[in-house]
């Protein structure tokens, strides 16, 4: 049993195609791992939840709300239910877990341009963007290479999918706990 075992989904969900191997597949959870990911999965794109109901949390109680390049709110930005068709055409990809935002974008950005080097040249990462202080939206984005928008901002319901998955996510109760944030490579 190899160590990265407990970090992999039951390999009979991950479709590889492209005659990739899961060898393969684990590598980039390896890479989030060594990077400081707290856990790192393969994961099939058949067990991501997708839910246009995520507008609905964006548009009603988050404070980011029409103060980003990466929100639903910015001009031109792909509604849930253009995105699931998009990511729908992926197969496979990374889940990753960390309890530092900064690190999960850093990570999950690394991985795709590892991927992006290794032949997936539309392998796509997915985190809040955390790369200004604030974002200066709107003015022009300061980092439009690096910015990428969230799991929810592209209608993947984060809670069910990684609840999904065995992993850690509960809503914070109170000021001392620590959040987990995870962030989604889509590789293949
Ligand atoms: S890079 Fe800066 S300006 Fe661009 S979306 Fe991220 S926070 Fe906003």
């Amino acid at each position: 049993m190899s160590l990265l075992d407990k970090y992999i989904s039951p390999l009979n969900q991950v479709s590889l195609s492209k005659g990739d191997s899961m060898e393969k597949a684990e590598k980039y959870a390896r890479i989030a791992l060594e990077m400081g990911a707290k856990d790192s999965k393969v994961i099939s794109v058949k067990d991501l939840v997708f839910d246009p109901r995520t507008l609905l949390k964006c548009m009603y109680g988050c404070e980011e709300w029409g103060k980003s390049w990466t929100c639903p709110s910015a001009p031109k930005a792909l509604m849930p239910w253009e995105a699931e068709k998009i990511l729908k055409k992926y197969n496979w990809g990374i889940l990753i877990r960390t309890q530092d935002p900064k690190l999960a974008q850093e990570i999950s950005f690394q991985v795709e341009m590892k991927a992006f080097f290794d032949g997936y040249p539309l392998a796509f990462s997915m985190f809040d963007c955390y790369l200004c202080e604030t974002c200066v939206f709107p003015d022009p984005c300061r980092f439009p290479e690096k910015a990428r928008p969230s799991m929810q901002a592209l209608s993947i319901d984060v809670y069910a999918t990684v609840k999904k998955q065995g992993l850690p996510i509960e809503p914070l109760k109170t000021k001392g706990e620590k959040p987990n944030y995870y962030a989604l490579v889509l590789i293949e």
